[in-house]
């Protein structure tokens, strides 16, 4: 039967194929060589695969983003815009070419206008820029239209004509000027509107009108220098402002700074004081008429007296009459300069930067004193050249010098770790208190002689001297003033007068930040000398520290500088008082850390000399106290 025959077939073919899966398995059990390396090798294959395509593919991705980075780098290097990447926008943004909503693109710092990386190119060549100079030398100085970009309105900026709020819609709409800072709806704006001349807003007593520079490009070529004929065009109130900003400054907020004045003034006005010196940048000055310009300086005390220097250069070359007076806008922390002059310690942003062009329009000129402090070392009276410096702030010799000597040779070793406000202090009083174990300044009165005016000074127990010109001190303290219970002849920085304190040690600079403990007054002069009889000690001037041998210390009178103190509200007064409980809060850290460490030294004293020994600096905050 064939069914029978299919069976034992079948029953056959089993039987076969058992013994044939018998021998595979047996085959399995010793592989041949060969076969296992193939499997081996198909393993190797695909772990290789899994592995390298991941990695092929990420850098194949970034080697397509640096093209692509490339070519938009080239394209912002020849544009006359001043395209800035951005990976977010901070605010709902839509592209000037496409008027798709983005993201991410780039926008110019200058003009405003955004755009995505696609239409960046035609954005580039459809849309100009700001014009610093006009092309038109034959237009009249006083006639220039607006110059209108659409969308991406200001948050909160009301329509020219109807009164009513602009960019409210979620699409590419509505105008602004970029020079008067004027905002129109889409279907407000009419062909009036479009040939208007452009009055530059609210900041027009600031800004450099293009025309202007154009008309004195045009008088320089025929040889005349009467500016101020051409000023007098511009009204009485023209006073156009210089701002001159570290981008370095105030972890990098000076760049950001840097494009909203571009935005608000004419971007010719505006300079990155790493790129450009100020010497250089305040040529520009003598551009102006006389006795007119002003500058904002962006960045810290150090920066503001880089530009005063500058400033004394201009005097030298007899440029007297085109030197500006100077406003501050304090970035980073500790700027007691600035916060002398009413411009607060420093600046993160709490008011819009359209209202600290409205606090250097309200500041009043007032008179700096400027000092030249002169060290010359014993015993190389003929040989070297006294060191020379200015000092704008203050000189100390002394703990707080040590601070900021310790704290700076920190800085330079591992800079990232300095970046955030409140550790700077803690690592600053750390280093304080880590002084009071060393004592190096310890009988600083036995080691010093000090002239007020030329007459000796009988010193008591003290560790620090510190020469003031300025009423604040070590970040926002008033150290001459101390806590205000005792009566003090008033000091003011224009006066040709130093205060001179003395501090007890490191503990009581401390005490005295945060009002806990008074300095000791020795006295006003006009000049102040200081003779370091032996060893090395601590010196700083106005932050700037180094170690110094024995040596005479002469300070004298330099000259005065131009400054703009802002008597309105400060700017950081929350921020003060904030910081106050920060150094409340640092106070009983560095006591904390500081009876740590006296347990430690007394462990380590006793344990190697088993003798007990009261810790030293305990001692210090009771005599401080006292006084
Ligand atoms: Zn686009
Ligand atoms: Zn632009
Ligand atoms: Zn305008
Ligand atoms: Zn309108």
């Amino acid at each position: 039967m064939p069914g029978e025959m299919r069976g034992g077939c079948e029953a056959g073919g089993g039987e076969r194929c058992g013994i044939v899966l018998g021998e595979k398995m047996e085959g399995e059990k010793q592989p041949a060589p060969s076969e296992g390396l193939f499997a081996d090798g198909h393993l190797v294959l695909w772990t290789l695969c899994s592995v390298l395509l991941p990695v092929f593919i990420t850098f194949w991705c970034s080697l397509q983003r640096s093209r692509r980075q490339l070519h938009r780098r080239d394209i912002f290097r020849k544009s006359k815009h001043g395209w800035r990447d951005t990976d977010l926008f901070s605010q709902p943004t839509y592209c000037c070419v496409c008027a798709q909503h983005i993201l991410q693109g780039a926008f110019c710092d200058c003009c405003g206008l955004c755009v995505d990386e696609g239409c960046l190119k035609n954005a580039d060549r459809r849309f100009q820029c700001k014009e610093i100079m006009l092309k038109n030398e034959g237009r009249a100085l006083d006639a220039m239209p607006h110059h209108w970009i659409r969308g991406n309105v200001p948050l909160c900026s009301y329509c020219v004509v109807c009164k009513q709020q602009c960019g409210t819609q979620p699409k590419l709409c509505d105008y602004r000027c970029i020079w008067c800072q004027k905002t129109v709806h889409d279907e407000c704006m009419k062909n009036s509107l479009r040939n208007e001349e452009c009055d530059f807003g609210e900041f027009k007593n600031l800004i450099i009108p293009p025309s202007y520079l154009t008309s004195i490009n045009q008088m320089r070529k025929d040889k005349k220098t009467d500016y101020a004929l051409l000023a007098s065009k511009l009204g009485k109130q023209w006073a156009p402002l210089i701002i001159l900003a570290n981008s370095r400054s105030g972890t990098n907020m000076g760049e950001g700074l840097l494009g909203e004045f571009r935005i608000l003034l004419n971007p010719v006005q505006v300079f990155d004081v790493t790129k450009t010196p100020p010497i250089k940048a305040l040529q520009l000055c003598t551009l102006l008429p006389c006795y007119s310009a002003r500058v904002l300086v962006c960045g810290g005390d150090g920066t503001v007296g880089w530009v005063l220097d500058a400033i004394d250069e201009m005097k030298i070359k007899g440029q007297e009459e085109y030197i500006p007076q100077v406003a501050v806008l304090p970035l980073g922390t500790g700027n007691d300069l600035s916060n002398t002059l009413g411009w607060g310690t420093g600046y993160a942003g709490e008011i819009p930067v359209a209202q600290v062009l409205r606090n250097v329009m309200e500041a009043d000129g007032i008179k700096l004193d400027r000092w030249k402090v002169q060290v010359t070392n014993k015993g190389y009276y003929h040989l070297r050249k006294p060191k020379e410096f200015t000092m704008n702030n203050y000189f100390s010799v002394g703990p707080d010098a040590l601070m900021a000597l310790n704290f700076h040779a920190h800085r330079e070793k591992a800079p990232s770790l300095f970046s955030s406000r409140i550790l700077n202090k803690a690592v600053y009083l750390f280093y304080g208190t880590k002084d009071c174990l060393v004592q190096e300044c310890k009988d600083l009165n036995k080691k010093v002689e000090l002239e007020l005016d030329g007459e000796r000074v009988e010193l008591p127990n003290l560790e620090g001297i510190i020469v003031l010109n300025i009423g604040y001190w070590g970040g926002g303290c008033r150290l001459w003033e101390g806590m205000g219970d005792e009566t003090y002849p008033l000091a003011r920085h224009d006066d040709g007068l130093l205060e001179v304190v003395g501090v007890y040690g490191s503990f009581h600079c401390a005490q005295i930040q945060v009002k806990l403990a008074n300095p000791f007054r020795i006295g006003q002069a006009h000049t102040v000398r200081l003779i370091l009889k032996c060893s090395m000690m601590p010196m700083q001037v106005d932050g700037e520290p180094w170690a110094q041998g024995p040596c005479t210390v002469t300070i004298t009178h330099k000259t005065h500088a131009l400054m703009l103190y802002f008597s309105g509200e400060q700017t950081d007064d929350d921020i003060s008082s904030a910081s106050d409980q920060e150094d409340a809060h640092l106070l009983f850290l560095s006591v904390g850390l500081q009876a740590f460490c006296s347990i430690r030294t007394t462990w380590e004293l006793g344990s190697s000399a088993d003798a007990y020994t009261r810790p030293p600096q305990l001692d210090d905050s009771v005599s401080g106290d006292g006084t």
